[in-house]
């Protein structure tokens, strides 16, 4: 392609102590695009999520942003310069309101941009009516909520998802989802993790599926088929 892609790994790899977990993974994710990392439990998707935020360090030329080499950069410089990471689990402050949780997403924003209280509020109106309530007095959807326009508010050109949906209701699900457009709209380009092998058809202009630290496919919905996608999931038996 003639554009450079906003983001993009080389060859990444990544330890934990004497344990190899990546194996030299290449993604891409282009300006406007939605990328789905679908894999099982162990693939590798959450560490990958920690490399390009900076949390795990690499190789400066591993991890490129905007044609810049940034692997290894701090994860606060890596923010401030755009790339922002909805981590799994939430990770909320609990003795934090709502509203303060939020607040902390503006640190080491560098540009105002689209993103303020009043439109995530907008975009998740539960959240003006819990405002001042304390993060754990949340459902867990609300704090997931919570912890994407908690990562809104740098006003990031991408935004890294790492499993939004684990552990929500079908029909939170659907809610969070729904939030999709808007964040692409305000520009935004999303790299989100994702289990739901059907969930991440259904939103993402691209797929890359993960084993064992490699990927081992990837395309557009629309060109992958059940059986390839069964056996890069779980391996070809
Ligand atoms: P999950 O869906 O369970 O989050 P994942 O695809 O995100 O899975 P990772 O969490 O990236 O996978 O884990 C990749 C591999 O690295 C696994 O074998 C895991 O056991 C290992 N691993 C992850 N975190 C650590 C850690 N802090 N220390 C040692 N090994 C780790």
């Amino acid at each position: 392609p003639l554009q450079t892609p906003l983001l993009k790994t080389n060859g990444l790899v990544a330890y934990y102590g004497d344990f190899q977990a990546l194996f030299g993974v290449d993604i891409e994710l282009d300006v406007d695009e939605t990328v789905a990392i679908i894999g099982a439990n162990g693939a590798g998707k959450t560490t990958l999520m920690r490399s390009i935020a900076g949390i795990l360090r690499n190789a400066a030329t591993s991890v490129s942003f905007d044609g810049r080499p940034i692997g290894a950069q701090p994860a606060d410089e890596i923010m401030t310069q755009g790339v922002a990471m909805v981590p799994e689990g939430r990770r909320l402050f609990p003795s934090l309101s709502v509203e303060e949780n939020l607040l902390i997403g503006t640190y080491g924003r560098k540009s105002r941009g689209y993103w303020t209280l009043d439109t995530v509020y907008d975009l998740f109106p539960i959240l003006r009516e819990r405002r001042n309530n304390p993060g754990t007095a949340l459902s867990g959807g609300q704090q997931q909520m919570v912890a994407i326009g908690r990562a809104l508010m740098s006003n990031p050109r991408v935004l890294l998802c790492d499993e939004i949906s684990l552990g929500l209701a079908p029909v939170v699900i659907k809610d969070i989802y729904k939030a999709v457009p808007a964040i692409k709209a305000a520009g935004a380009s999303l790299i989100v993790v994702e289990q739901d092998i059907a969930q991440a058809m259904a939103f993402a202009d691209r797929v890359y599926c993960m084993m064992e630290g490699r990927v081992t496919l990837s395309g557009t919905p629309d060109t992958l088929s059940r059986n390839d996608i069964h056996d890069a999931y779980f391996g070809a038996s």
